[in-house]
Parts: structure tokens; C-alpha cells; sequence
């Protein structure tokens, strides 16, 4: 492809991304190609978002980096390549270390990102003129709410529709179009845990007893356990931020956390309170975050299906999971890969079979992996009571087992071929 391949004709394959998210902006960029027109919309304003940090695990890393080439739009002062993970008892103690030291296998870093530089990131990569294809157009505040699957038509808050060949469910965890595609609603499960989100500067942080016990700078995640809640930390944008994931029961918390949304905010008091259990020494360091956000964690039992006539659901809209493997973004990007992959070969206005076909190909290299950590990453949440549940496939993996499973992935034709999945079109 060369850069003035950017010209579409009245004929263009036109491509409708629901949802600006990491899922719908990958899709975006994955799907960028000549005489194409790609539209995403996105209900918000995507202007606020509370701070917190993300890490893409080597599977991800290696689509970003090698397959778009786009390892080198966020400054490596910017990003942290976790060295392992560091598990302490609640009196500070190391009591695990387990280094991540596989990058010659795994081909990629476990990389950890500010959520708010990833999305810029890839959102700049969209809608960029300096990517082969038309940058993608992207409209915000469009609430979609309903669509036409078999016509590709979906239709928006403020009364009027748009239509694509291509539409792509990228609409999160509370997603609308995954109501269309199923034809009834599946709502995702509340968990029974919430988690508050904290980002700090490290240098508020140096010269503390928190310091001299667990060094904020180093490039590793700490987990400190509790007998029922935990907290993950690590440090985000180089040296210069601290993030901390703060995992409680919900039962054990005043407030409803039904009904929270990804940006509610929650107070220094209730987080201190939750973790009252934990030494002074490390919740004294929450009242450097200068805001805390509150979620609680869902997730989805696998759906029938992830497509219907011309859409296919993406992301957290079609596999939700729990953040334990951190791998939902992650399925994301493969998801994002697997559509670029199977419709590479298409350049123009295409019919509803054609497309079937494709999804059919997409669903069959990604469902059984995606549903699969999903699975586990419920299982690592709740080992004790989740395993083996009825009617759900039993994981029978050892962590280190599933690490190289997950991490192990080179792209969606590699994994079908190494999977022997039969393909139903030839994408390329
Ligand atoms: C505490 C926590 C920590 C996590 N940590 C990690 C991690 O370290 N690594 C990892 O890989 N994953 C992690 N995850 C999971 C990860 O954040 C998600 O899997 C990922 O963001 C999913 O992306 P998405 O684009 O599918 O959904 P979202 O990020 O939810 O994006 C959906 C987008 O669609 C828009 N939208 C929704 N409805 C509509 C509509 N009707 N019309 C138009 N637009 C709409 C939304 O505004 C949003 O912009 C974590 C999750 C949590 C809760």
C-alpha cells in the first residue's frame, strides 16, 4: 500500500466502528486499507477519564508493535516494560517473585501504558494521514441505540442511521448492538468485587516508609494480599506515575457499586476505610492520588454468537472478562488483528454473504481462545468456587501453562494454521 492509496470511489467498502474505545480505534487501524471508508462512532465527548494505568500483554505488544508498526508513537520514557510480578504479605514481606523473563519466546514485552496515552495513541493512528488507507472519520458524542444487522444499518440517539457493509460492535461491556446481534439481552455478571483505581506521582512517594519497603521507581507489579481484597501497584509513564488497583468484595462497601460507570469517582475516606485492615504505611500513600475512580468488575458468560448479518461484536462487547490475566484489552487488539487479517482482501462494496463468510472465519480462530481466558481469568478471581461450574468448560491449565498460551499468539492466520482451523474464504 503507498500513501496516496488514501482516494475512495463511490464504490468503497464502508466500514461502521460502534464505540471509540481501545476495541473500536484497534479495529479502526486494523482495518485501514485502500478504497475504504471507515466511520467509528462514539457516544462520549472522550474527554474524561480518571487515571489509571493498562498493560498489554506480549501477544497484544507484538500486533502493536510489529504488525502496525506502532511501538515507537508512545516515547519509551512514556511506558514501562514490567520486569515481573512481586507478591508481599500484608506486613511487607516478599513472599514471591516471579520474573517475567520470556520475551525471547513470547516475541514482546508485557508493556504498561497510561490508559489516556494508549487511547491517543491509537486514536492519532485512526485517523492519521500518515497510515496507508483513508483515515478513519470519528464523530463523538453519537449514541448509538439500536441496529438493522441484516441491513448493516445502525441507528443513533438524535433519530438519524448510517449504514455500512461492515459493522463492528466495539460498544464496551454495556453494549447495544450485542442486543441486536443476539436478539435478546445478555447483561454482564457483577462479580462481587469492585475495584478503585489510584495514580500518584512517584516522587510524593520517595523518601516514604512505603519507599523503603517496596521501590515505586522499579519496573515490576506488586501485589500485596489480603485475606479478601488486594491491591496491584506498579509504576506507569516511566518513573513518573504510581498506579494501584484496589480489589474489595462489594458486599463489604457502603455504597452501591451497581451503579457505577467507569468514571465515578470515589472518595480518599472509603478506600482508606476498605483497606483498614492493610499497615498505615502503605494506605497512607492513597492520599496522593488526586483522584480515585471506582468500577465494579463484570464479566460475561461466552455468548451463542458474535455476529449477525453485517455485524460482528468485538472487545467487551462480545467477551468481557475479568482484569485477573490482564488480557481484555488485549482480546481486543487480537479481535482488531483477526478482522484486519480475514477481510485484507477487500476493496469495494461487498454483499451480506461475503461478509458472513469472513465473520464465520474470524469467530472461528478467535471464540474458543477468547472464551477460554475469559474463563480463566474468572477462574483466578474466585478459585475456589469457580472452577468447573456447571455447564462451563473446565480449565485444566497451569498458570505457567496458560501464560504460554496467551502470550504465544502471532496473529490470526498463524493461530489458525498452527490450530488447523478450516478456513471458510481465502483472505488474502
Ligand atoms: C480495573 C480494570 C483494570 C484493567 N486492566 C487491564 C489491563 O491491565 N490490561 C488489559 O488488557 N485489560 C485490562 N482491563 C480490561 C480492559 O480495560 C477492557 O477489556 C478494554 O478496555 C475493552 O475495550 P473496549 O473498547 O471493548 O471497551 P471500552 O473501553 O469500554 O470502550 C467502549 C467504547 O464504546 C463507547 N460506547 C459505549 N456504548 C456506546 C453506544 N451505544 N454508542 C456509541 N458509543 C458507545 C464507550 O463510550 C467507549 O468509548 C481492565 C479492566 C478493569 C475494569
Amino acid at each position: 500500500m503507498t500513501m496516496n492509496d488514501s482516494k475512495t470511489s463511490p464504490d468503497a467498502f464502508r466500514i461502521v466502528i460502534v464505540g471509540g474505545g481501545i476495541a473500536g480505534l484497534c479495529a479502526a487501524i486494523a482495518l485501514r486499507g485502500p478504497n475504504r471508508e471507515i466511520l467509528i462512532l462514539e457516544q462520549s465527548s472522550l474527554l474524561r477519564e480518571v487515571g489509571a494505568a493498562i498493560s498489554l500483554q506480549p501477544n497484544a505488544s507484538k500486533i502493536l508493535e510489529n504488525s502496525w508498526g506502532l511501538g515507537d508513537r508512545i516515547p519509551s520514557s512514556k511506558k514501562v516494560v514490567d520486569h515481573g510480578f512481586r507478591i508481599y504479605s500484608i506486613d511487607g514481606q516478599l513472599v514471591k517473585d516471579i520474573p517475567l523473563v520470556k520475551k525471547r519466546e513470547y516475541g514482546a514485552d508485557r508493556v504498561i501504558y497510561h490508559r489516556q496515552d494508549l487511547h491517543s495513541m491509537l486514536k492519532a493512528a485512526a485517523t492519521s494521514s500518515d497510515l496507508p488507507g483513508k483515515p478513519a472519520e470519528l464523530r463523538l458524542s453519537s449514541r448509538v441505540i439500536d441496529a438493522d444487522c441484516e441491513a448493516g444499518i445502525v441507528f443513533l440517539s438524535d433519530g438519524t442511521s448510517v449504514s455500512g457493509d461492515l459493522v463492528v460492535g466495539a460498544d464496551g461491556i454495556h453494549s447495544k448492538l450485542r442486543t441486536a446481534v443476539l436478539g435478546k439481552i445478555q447483561n454482564a455478571i457483577p462479580t462481587g468485587v469492585s475495584a478503585y483505581r489510584l495514580m500518584m506521582p512517584i516522587e510524593k512517594l520517595q523518601g516514604s516508609e512505603f519507599a523503603t519497603k517496596i521501590n515505586p521507581a522499579e519496573p515490576f507489579t506488586s501485589m500485596m494480599m489480603g485475606h479478601d481484597r488486594r491491591l496491584v501497584m506498579g509504576p506507569c509513564r516511566g518513573t513518573e506515575d504510581y498506579a494501584i488497583v484496589a480489589l474489595v468484595p462489594d458486599k463489604t462497601l457502603d455504597v452501591d457499586t451497581s451503579k457505577t460507570t467507569w468514571n465515578t469517582e470515589a472518595s480518599l475516606d472509603e478506600v482508606e476505610k476498605a483497606f483498614d485492615v492493610f499497615p498505615r504505611w502503605v494506605t497512607s500513600i492513597f492520599q496522593h492520588s488526586p483522584a480515585i475512580g471506582l468500577w465494579q468488575l463484570r464479566d460475561l458468560d461466552p455468548l451463542e454468537r458474535w455476529h449477525r448479518g453485517r455485524v460482528i461484536l468485538i472487545g467487551d462487547a462480545s467477551h468481557a472478562m475479568l482484569p485477573t490475566q490482564g488480557q481484555g484489552a488485549s482480546q481486543s487488539v487480537e479481535d482488531a488483528e483477526a478482522l484486519g487479517a480475514f477481510f485484507e482482501d477487500v476493496g469495494s462494496r461487498t454483499g451480506a454473504e461475503a461478509v458472513e463468510r469472513r465473520f464465520a472465519d474470524v469467530v472461528r480462530c478467535r471464540y474458543e481462545r477468547a472464551c477460554l481466558i475469559q474463563e480463566y481469568s474468572r477462574n483466578a478471581a474466585k478459585p475456589a468456587t469457580a472452577q468447573g461450574a456447571e455447564g462451563r468448560s473446565k480449565v485444566t491449565l497451569t498458570t505457567t501453562e496458560f501464560m504460554d498460551y496467551n502470550c504465544t499468539y502471532n496473529g490470526a492466520k498463524d493461530w489458525q494454521r498452527a490450530a488447523g482451523v478450516q478456513q471458510e474464504v481465502g483472505g488474502s
